[in-house]
C-alpha cells in the first residue's frame, strides 16, 4: 500500500505573514510530494509496504538511504503541518506546559533551547522537541530528513513538536535570516496538537 500525500490542514496563505503562501505551495507541492513518491518508489515490492511509517523509520538501519531520506522527508512534513496553525502561536497549558517547566525551567527556557537547536544545526535538518524512551521531554536536532523515530538517531523517542530549518523553509521570505524564521515559528506553533501529541505519548 503506496504512502499519501496529506492535504494541508488549512490554506496556502494561512500562515502568513509568518510563513508566506509560495513557501507553503512549494513545500507542500514539491519537496513533500517529492519525499513521498520517492519513499513509494524506494518500498515498492518490499515487506515494508506493508509497514506504517513509524515501524520502517524505527528500523532504517536496516534498509538505504533512499528510504532512510524520503520516510523521514515523509514523516517529518505530515507531523510539521499538523504541529502549525493559523490559530497558533501563544504557550501551551496544562500537563504539557508543567512538564515544559519541570525540565526546561520555563517556557522561555525551552523556548530559548528549541531555537538553539534549530539555528546550530548545521545545513539542512529539524529541531525536535520529543518524548524520550525514559518518558522525559528532550529538545534535539537531527541533520537532513533524520528524526527521533530512527534507531540512528542520538536521541531517541517520540517527536510532538518539530520544525524544518532547510532553507526551503524559509529562503523565499527570509533568505539567509534563519533567526528570523525561527522567531516566525513560534507564533504558528499549534500547541493544542503538540499537547495532544504529548499525552499520547507517554
Ligand atoms: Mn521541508
Amino acid at each position: 500500500m503506496a504512502f499519501t500525500l496529506p492535504d494541508l490542514p488549512y490554506a496556502f496563505d494561512a500562515l502568513e505573514p509568518h510563513i508566506d503562501a509560495r513557501t507553503m505551495e512549494i513545500h507542500h507541492g514539491k519537496h513533500h510530494n517529492g519525499y513521498t513518491n520517492n519513499l513509494n518508489n524506494a518500498i515498492a515490492g518490499t515487506p515494508l509496504e506493508n509497514e506504517t511509517i513509524e515501524n520502517i523509520l524505527k528500523g532504517v538501519s536496516q534498509h538505504g538511504p533512499g528510504v532512510r531520506n524520503n520516510g523521514g522527508g515523509y514523516y517529518n512534513h505530515c507531523l510539521f503541518w499538523e504541529v502549525m496553525s493559523p490559530d497558533g502561536g501563544g504557550e501551551p497549558s496544562g500537563d504539557l506546559a508543567a512538564a515544559i517547566d519541570e525540565k526546561f525551567g520555563s517556557f522561555d527556557d525551552f523556548k530559548d533551547a528549541f531555537s538553539r537547536a534549530g539555528a546550530t544545526q548545521f545545513g539542512s535538518g529539524w529541531a525536535w522537541l520529543l518524548v524520550d524512551k525514559s518518558g522525559q521531554l528532550a529538545v534535539t536536532n537531527t541533520p537532513n530528513q533524520d528524526n527521533p523515530v530512527m534507531d540512528v538517531t542520538n536521541v531517541q523517542g517520540t517527536p510532538i513538536l518539530g520544525m524544518d530549518v532547510w532553507e526551503h523553509a524559509y529562503y523565499l521570505n527570509y533568505q539567509n535570516r534563519r533567526a528570523d524564521y525561527i522567531a516566525a515559528f513560534f507564533n504558528v506553533v499549534n500547541w493544542q496538537e503538540v499537547a495532544r501529541r504529548f499525552a499520547a505519548a507517554k
